[in-house]
């Protein structure tokens, strides 16, 4: 089975790593400078585009902010999955609203902004606070504003205004300010035959923006479980899925609300890799190759660090108990996603002793979100 990923970062070279054992061979397509790579030596292949669908018995994709020449190339050959259609509506916040009112989700009220006219609707229609986002390209946090009063509307206009001149395909997603009690995620897969599986639910912990722990415990009730499933089932139906689908969802008095989607494997489904029997990654591959799709439940309770603008960790961390590390092979910037750490052990109440453990091996300098997590 020949795969080519769409984008050549971590995500794809996971991806490869746990297609190894099933004899699947990977190839990357590297989005900016338009070139076919290994994603896990990143040697170039004498090969364009073209070629590299030609040499593919399946495509998928890292990410959702890809062109739409590039996807619609790819859809052409009816060897992408999950779709152009499904890829596109993750990486246009307007297509994704759209998608979760047809399948029926609950999602935060929004109003779409493209002129002072409907930003002040949205401010009088939703109230204060709000959250705005740019429609398209967004990630980590990145293409927001908040406002908190409708005092601050005159300051924060000129700033909209710019940015939706500086591209006219732009808009604003305008949202009410959830005051959710938790965030988590809901990671699953299907399969050509519609077959799904989903795992426990994520509790994530973001700082400015950024994802920094995921807990999988088994924590979380079952009635929230069972929403998250029912959930899954009607997003992926709605989108003819295949493949996995992260959902982030805020969670308020028990019930979920659906933040947005990621058509793809997700930061928060990382603790697979240890926490359940298969990988959120091996389930991918699976689903987009055609097999039944693997065991999603809890192993061991875990948890997810991510490593964020460091390209060296306390040579103590590999030795503790329950922790593995993963790095990514990626040059060091700040503020950028280097590698993560799992840790897992038999109980819920023993992960928090061991993520406490953990900490005090990484400074609060360059784990902000961590030291916050345990200090909450
Ligand atoms: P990602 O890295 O997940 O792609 P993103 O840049 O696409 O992030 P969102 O997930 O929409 O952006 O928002 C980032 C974070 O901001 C959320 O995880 C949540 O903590 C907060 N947030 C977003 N929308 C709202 C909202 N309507 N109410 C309250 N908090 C929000
Ligand atoms: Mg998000």
């Amino acid at each position: 089975m020949n795969i080519l990923v769409l984008g050549a970062g971590q995500l794809a070279r996971m991806m490869a790593l746990d297609g190894i054992p099933l004899n699947f061979k990977f190839r990357a397509f590297d989005v900016g400078p338009a070139i076919v790579v290994d994603p896990l030596s990143h040697h170039q292949y004498s090969q364009d585009l073209a070629a590299a669908i030609e040499w593919a018995d399946v495509i998928t994709s890292e990410f959702e902010h890809i062109s739409h020449p590039v996807l619609d190339q790819c859809q052409q050959s009816g060897k992408l999955f999950p779709d152009a259609q499904a890829i596109k509506t993750g990486g246009d916040r307007r297509l994704e609203k759209q998608l979760l009112e047809s399948a029926g989700v609950a999602n935060a009220p929004y109003r779409i902004i493209q002129d002072r006219a409907s930003f002040d609707e949205a401010l009088s229609q939703l109230g204060a606070p709000l959250v705005l986002k740019s429609a398209l390209a967004g990630y980590d946090g990145k293409g927001q504003w908040r406002l908190k009063s409708a005092q601050e509307a005159s300051t924060l206009w000129p700033k909209i205004e710019a940015f939706l001149a500086s591209d006219p395909k732009q808009a604003i997603v305008a949202e009410q300010m959830i005051p959710f009690d938790r965030e988590v995620s809901i990671i699953g897969a299907r399969n050509h035959q519609g077959d799904v599986v989903t795992y426990p639910l994520a509790v994530n912990h973001h700082h400015e923006g950024v994802l920094t722990v995921s807990v999988i415990d088994g924590g979380q009730s079952q009635a929230l479980e069972s929403q998250a499933l029912t959930i899954f089932e009607a997003l992926t139906q709605q989108l003819n899925y295949v493949g996995v689908l992260a959902v982030e969802c805020f969670v308020v008095n028990e019930k979920l609300l659906v933040n947005e989607i990621a058509p793809r494997v997700h930061n928060s489904g990382h603790w697979s890799q240890q926490g359940a029997f298969v990988s959120q990654f091996d389930n991918h591959n699976r689903a987009v190759a055609g097999l039944a799709l693997g065991d999603c439940t809890l192993r061991t309770p875990t948890a997810m660090v991510n490593i964020l603008g460091e390209d060296a960790i306390d040579p103590q961390i590999y030795a503790l108990p329950g922790c593995k590390v993963h790095w990514y092979g990626k040059d060091k910037r700040p503020g950028r996603k280097m590698g993560h750490i799992n840790i897992s052990a038999p109980d819920a109440h023993l992960l928090q002793q061991r993520l406490a453990e953990l900490a005090q091996l990484l400074p609060e300098s360059g784990f902000p979100g961590l030291h916050e997590y345990l200090h909450r």
